[in-house]
């Protein structure tokens, strides 16, 4: 077991409660940005405040339908159990809910990994809740929206206001014209193309320090008519592959049994792969697929490829200022945009509102920096991160060449080696699921028994039967 500070400060964070008796602290709090980052953080918020305004520029009353302000919204967006479970936490009965509507409670049972064509060892306790990305958020608008303090302002936010070294209100443009909002805190949740750094630097502070990781990753995402036993056995199925085993460049696939009957099949490649741009196209590379994509490509198409590129992941760092405004902050996406073939994004929106709740909790000085909520946001997007990118750089370097010292290179043979053992080993499936789910930290991996039983279940796998 590793007993590392950072270890537990991050389970605490996948486990902090509501207050139960919570304190006013602000009277307008301004979120701008109503995605899931910022609907998290007005949840969290509406305990604390007397109103919560969320400005965001796309209607937000649409039940339901993909939307301008999320392009992503067409693609497969799974939520892994950490985020379904502060979800569950802050909006209870929201898993039953989105089930009413077609989501699916996809069980340990369920859940169908392959590995390089190799079909992984089902276990554990976890269930994904699996349906599409305007589902998941119109259900989580809908909860927040009727919380008694929040309210919508359908506007661009376009400026903050500053006085001193806090800024004091939010500009905004509707169809109507300009306006500004007033707001004791101001929480920047504009995703990752969010203009917050212009502001700040336009301000005379230092823009945070952007770190790029390019992966180049496309992303094509289908609908098709879900029949037979997939109706009444559904079943979530996963195929990763790791370089140069997948078919077409590909990174990961995945058949998702979503509302309305349908399968979601969602297809990752990297840079360099060829991503399906017809519905034809789909159905020859799932024939090429383990597991039930063949057979879900086969239904009759209800919604056409739908396809997206992003050329990085990103991240900010809001810690290392030498000077920071008061009273605001920034979460999600703006923070952290990870690579969403690890489906990484949603649970840390979710663990990052968690972040807010426990510092809000500590009853901080609004008149200073949150430097306490900027660590803790840090610690916890470093652990996902280190996680994603970590192995996107052991991919980009293993392609380039690059030479990298002794401690990364043993890092990295220590995750394959847990990799190939978690194929048939239910403790080290186990262990490394949690950290990819968000659930634990990636320290936890650095146990020399968990290591150890690895090195073991290799070797015994290589021995000749
Ligand atoms: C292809 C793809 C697939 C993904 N799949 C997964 C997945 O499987 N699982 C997962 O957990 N995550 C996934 N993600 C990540 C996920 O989409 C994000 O992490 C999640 O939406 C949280 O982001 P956010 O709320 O911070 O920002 P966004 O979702 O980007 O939202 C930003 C919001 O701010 C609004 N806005 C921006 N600027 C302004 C402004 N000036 N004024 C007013 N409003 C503004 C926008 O309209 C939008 O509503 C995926 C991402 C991509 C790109």
């Amino acid at each position: 077991m590793v007993t590392h500070p950072l270890v537990t400060a991050f389970e605490k964070i996948t486990r902090v409660r509501l207050p139960e008796h919570p304190v006013i602290r602000y009277e307008t709090v301004c979120v701008l940005g109503g995605s899931i980052a910022g609907l998290l953080a007005a949840r969290v918020l509406a305990d604390h405040a007397r109103t919560v305004v969320i400005v965001e520029r796309d209607p937000m009353d649409a039940d339901g339908n993909p939307r301008a302000g999320v392009p992503q919204g067409h693609q497969v967006h799974g939520i892994g159990p950490a985020g379904l479970q502060l979800l569950e936490q802050w909006f209870p009965g929201l898993t039953e809910d989105a089930r009413s509507l077609g989501a699916t409670l996809v069980g340990p049972d369920g859940i169908i990994t392959y590995v390089d064509s190799t079909r992984q060892l089902q276990s554990g306790t976890t269930s994904l809740l699996v349906c599409s990305r305007p589902l998941l958020e119109s259900r989580i608008r809908r909860r927040v929206l009727a919380l008694a303090p929040v309210r919508t302002l359908k506007a661009q936010a376009t400026g903050l206001d500053f006085h001193g070294e806090r800024v004091t209100a939010v500009r905004y443009t509707t169809d109507e014209g300009p306006g500004t909002l007033a707001a004791d805190l101001v929480v920047d949740a504009m995703g990752r193309a969010g203009r917050l750094p212009d502001w700040l630097e336009q301000a005379g502070y230092e823009r945070p320090r952007l770190e790029r990781m390019r992966t180049g990753m496309q992303y094509a995402t289908a609908l098709f008519e879900r029949t037979g036993r997939h109706l009444t056995d559904p079943e979530q199925t996963a195929a990763q592959f790791t370089l140069p085993s997948g078919p077409g460049g590909l990174a990961v696939a995945l058949a998702q049994p979503v509302e309305n009957r349908q399968w979601l099949i969602g297809i990752t490649c990297y840079a360099e792969g060829n991503p399906p741009q017809t519905v034809e196209d789909f159905r020859a590379l799932c024939e090429k697929l383990p597991g039930p994509f063949a057979e879900a490509a086969m239904g009759t198409v209800t919604r056409e490829p739908a396809h997206f590129h992003q050329a990085d992941s990103r991240r900010r760092d809001f810690t290392s200022l030498s000077r920071f405004p008061y009273r605001l902050i920034s979460i999600g996406d703006a923070v952290a945009s990870m690579n969403a073939a690890y489906g990484q994004g949603m649970t840390s929106a979710a663990l990052q509102a968690s972040c807010l709740s426990d510092h809000l909790n500590r009853n901080p000085d609004p008149d200073a920096p949150a430097d306490a909520f900027f660590a803790a946001q840090a610690m916890v997007v470093d652990a996902l991160w280190s996680f994603s990118a970590g192995a996107d750089q052991a991919r980009q370097d293993a392609i380039d060449g690059v030479e990298v010292p002794p401690e990364i290179r043993q890092a990295r043979a220590a995750r394959q080696q847990l990799a190939q053992a978690a194929l048939v080993d239910e403790t080290v499936n186990e262990a490394l699921k949690a950290v990819a789910f968000g659930l634990a930290h990636p320290l936890t991996l650095t146990d020399p028994a968990l290591l150890d039983r690895a090195a073991a279940v290799n070797r015994r796998a290589a021995e000749p039967s």
